[in-house]
């Protein structure tokens, strides 16, 4: 039997004034709150613990701290934590695995043990840890069990023995395949939404267009372009460019964004642009007189 580590990660709304996964202004009471707590695959949580590049396969819970009347703890998700992502940038790592929300979080408070869990969880400032020693962990897993088996399907059980990634597959973390998921999350992301979801779906935006930068390796997509815009952290200064535009329903997807230098951005933007020719991996047309074909990043 395989055992399974099991870790949590902290979520405090009255510091980061949101709850995960809900654009919801977290004023709104917890209580009120009904998540999605259909089985997904999702970016889980963000921390800057790199204990996490050695918690894959293993399992997570996240728990939300919120002072209501009094400073309130719940039990907000549990996923399997299969792969991480490091953004250099702001130098934290983003987990993605399978998992679903509670349907209504649930209050850790009143649960025996739980003051002891909290004491061992530094009051939860630990954020991302392992609490496999922990005699409140039968009470978390207690509940995520209910919703697995209210699921009926097979989810990754606590004792089942999964089919670890190939070490290979676990170094394998480029750009690439985060691309292909991100894309698939903005595939359902249309411009009505943009406007109405806006904080959340432009943190979603920038997500994809910075790891299509780095799959570009910073350099302008334009044929024989040779900008050089060295920044001070010593990437190329690139920009990119949505071929049919926001405001016109241009989704920022695969096929409808080039990594472009600012000069090719402002004259895709205002310049006179002919496209002859559009699929998910090229795009070829004229521009100011210049004819292009520029192979699309996959
Ligand atoms: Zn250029």
């Amino acid at each position: 039997m395989n055992t399974r580590n099991f870790y949590i990660q902290y979520h405090n709304a009255d510091n980061l004034q949101s709850y995960p996964f809900l654009e919801t202004d977290y004023k709104t009471s917890i209580s009120d709150l009904f998540l999605d707590n259909s089985i997904r695959r999702d970016s889980w949580i963000s921390t800057r613990k790199k204990q996490v590049e050695k918690a894959m396969n293993d399992f997570c819970f996240l728990i939300v701290g919120k002072t209501e009347n009094t400073k309130n703890y719940y039990l907000w998700s549990f996923f399997r934590m299969d792969e991480w992502n490091f953004h250099e940038r702001d130098a934290f790592y983003e987990v993605f695995g399978n998992g679903f929300c509670f349907n209504r979080p649930i209050l850790l408070n009143k649960f025996d043990e739980f003051k002891n869990f909290k004491q061992f969880c530094g009051n939860f400032g630990i954020g991302f840890q392992c609490i496999n020693k922990q005699p409140f962990l039968k009470k978390l897993q207690s509940f995520a069990k209910k919703e697995i088996h209210r699921h009926k399907i097979t989810f990754p059980s606590f004792n089942e023995s999964l089919p670890l990634l190939e070490k290979k597959d676990i170094e394998q973390k480029k750009s690439n395949s985060i691309i292909a998921l991100l894309n698939e999350r903005m595939q359902a992301v249309d411009t009505q939404e943009r406007f109405t979801k806006l904080n959340q779906l432009l943190r979603k935006d920038k997500e994809i267009v910075h790891a299509l930068k780095k799959v570009a390796n910073y350099r302008c997509q334009f044929p024989n372009c040779n900008a050089n815009i060295i920044m001070k952290n010593r990437e190329n200064y690139v920009e990119v460019a949505h071929i049919k535009p926001v405001k016109e329903g241009g989704k920022s997807i695969i096929g409808n964004l080039l990594v472009l230098c600012p000069n090719h951005h402002k004259e895709f933007d205002y310049g006179y642009l002919e496209i002859k020719k559009q699929t998910k991996k090229t795009i070829a047309g004229i521009l100011n007189g210049k004819n292009f074909s520029i192979n699309l990043i996959n």
